[in-house]
């Protein structure tokens, strides 16, 4: 490819569904992806897709994280149609567990806002919770249910973005470790790897929790590693598939497993699995469902989300260099949030309308703004 349009830095969830909306675009693009990077999040992601779980009431990213989810709903047949790759997309509702009277409230406060926003919730009774989920602990007094929340699979969700990013004539260059963004005159004008300058019309920076150690950029960007571990066992027999959270952990079920997670935890890069990690993980799998107390583990891992200093992701422009854009910073969320970032990224790159608020997830909402 000669120049392209675009250089992605970065071919996880996030710069893969980026290069596939700007390539639907006819912008021609090129994903640079390191391909060394230890603890990558879109490969360690469980994949719920959980905004009625994931955000208080208040938070400024609720209606964009619905829409995000909904968007899956549009993406998962076009990609099955368009490449045959089926991202596992189903929506059988997400439940939050109160194992105290004290959970309880809370939790019905939480239905009574997102209700008041316009969301589909329900509250479940102990008997409900029975009938629907007859492995879950006898000691929940309830349960908010999410009923159109649900999960996907990464992994079949990245191989797609990037088979129809390639269809649309986008390349992927794997073993590209970008050092820095190279700007000249308050413009971006391509990135540097291995000593050498690749030149690109625009850069799209999503090289995950790894954003902020790259090079040129004309400020901090503070996006830091947020290791979060998990493990899978068999998926308890004879119970209805279902995705439960309970004291900050959760177990889902994927593929015949039930992955359970997961922890938060600041530890630079490293993204190695720790027995007490796993141990919390364990505790959290057997509270929720008591017959995977003491289940095999087959297998653990860990990985690094990319984390943001309130929570919310970086996708735009840069504030003062042309043609440097962000698309990074989405913590907890990433799955959840790559298809509409990816959209965003593409509406904005061609001067289309967007229709909803973007301003929680402004880059420029930390900085001071020189140019408009
Ligand atoms: C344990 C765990 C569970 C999770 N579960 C969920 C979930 O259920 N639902 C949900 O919505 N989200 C979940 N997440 C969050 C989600 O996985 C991330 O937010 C999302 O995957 C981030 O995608 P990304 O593309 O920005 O980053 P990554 O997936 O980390 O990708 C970044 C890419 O950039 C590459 N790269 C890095 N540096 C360079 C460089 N210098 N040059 C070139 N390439 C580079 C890396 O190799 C990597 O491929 C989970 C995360 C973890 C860790």
């Amino acid at each position: 490819m000669s120049q392209p349009d675009v250089i992605v830095v970065g071919g996880g969830l996030v710069g893969a569904a980026c290069a596939q909306q700007l390539a639907i675009r006819q912008i021609s693009v090129r994903i640079l992806e390191s391909g060394s990077e230890e603890g990558v999040a879109s490969a360690a992601a469980a994949g719920m897709l959980a905004p009625l779980a994931e955000s208080a009431p208040e938070n400024p990213l609720l209606s964009l994280s619905v829409r995000g989810r909904d968007l899956y709903h549009e993406l998962a047949p076009a990609l099955k149609e368009e490449t045959g790759i089926d991202i596992g997309l189903w929506n059988e509702g997400i439940l939050q567990l109160a194992l105290s009277t004290g959970e309880a409230a809370r939790l019905t406060h939480e239905i009574a806002w997102q209700r008041q926003r316009g969301f589909k919730l329900d509250w479940l009774s102990p008997d409900d919770l029975h009938d629907r989920y007859p492995g879950l602990t006898p000691e929940a007094v309830g349960g908010k249910l999410a009923p159109e929340d649900g999960g996907l699979e990464p992994e079949a969700l990245l191989k797609a973005f990037l088979a129809s990013a390639k269809r649309h004539g986008a390349e992927l260059s794997r073993g590209v470790r970008v050092e820095e963004v190279v700007v000249e005159n308050s413009t971006a004008v391509g990135v540097k790897a291995d000593g050498k300058t690749i030149s690109a019309g625009a850069v799209v920076l999503a090289a995950g929790a790894w954003s902020g150690g790259i090079g040129g950029l004309p400020r901090p960007l503070s996006v830091e590693p947020i290791r979060g571990q998990m493990l899978a066992v068999n998926w308890p027999a004879d119970e209805p598939r279902a995705i439960v959270y309970a004291q900050s952990g959760y177990v889902m079920y994927r593929n015949g497993e039930a992955l359970a997670g997961t922890t938060m935890e600041y530890a630079g890069f490293d993204a190695v699995s720790t027995i007490e990690g796993i141990e919390r993980v364990q505790e959290i799998m057997g509270t929720i469902y008591p017959a995977l107390a003491g289940a095999e583990t087959k297998r653990r891992w860990a990985g690094l989300r990319p984390g943001s200093p309130d929570g919310n992701p970086f996708v735009g422009q840069d504030a003062d260099v042309e043609a440097l854009w962000y698309a990074t910073g989405h913590g907890r969320n990433g799955v959840l949030l790559a298809g509409i970032t990816g959209e965003i990224i593409a509406q904005l790159f061609v001067g289309a309308p967007i229709e909803y608020d973007i301003a929680p997830i402004d880059p420029r909402r930390f900085w001071q703004i020189t140019r408009r």
